[in-house]
């Protein structure tokens, strides 16, 4: 990452707004993907509110390349649990 460079490598890679999936960081992104696999059934969110919530987030201005700046966490995984919440109420 070349944050504020004026020659950036043309491989990488900056965007805001997005998503793990977005942001070229496969890697952490299937970690995370083998977490989720992890949690209870009971704990986790349905698919339905798990791709609400990510939407949501998708249209937040504290979404940075797959984190959240408000609370740091990656919402591709904290949107997994059902009980977890966005610490600015959005879900
Ligand atoms: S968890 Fe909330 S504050 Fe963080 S990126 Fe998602 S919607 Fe925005």
């Amino acid at each position: 990452m070349n944050l504020g460079s004026n020659n950036p490598n043309k491989d990488d890679k900056f965007c805001l707004q997005c998503l793990l999936k977005e942001a070229n960081k496969g890697d952490m992104l299937k970690t995370i993907k083998e977490h989720i696999k992890k949690i209870a059934d009971k704990d986790k969110s349905d698919y339905e509110e798990y791709q609400r919530r990510l939407k949501i987030c998708l249209g937040c201005e504290w979404l940075s390349e797959g984190t959240c700046l408000k609370c740091g966490c990656y919402p591709e995984f904290k949107a997994a649990f059902l009980k977890q919440k966005c610490p600015y109420k959005k879900w």
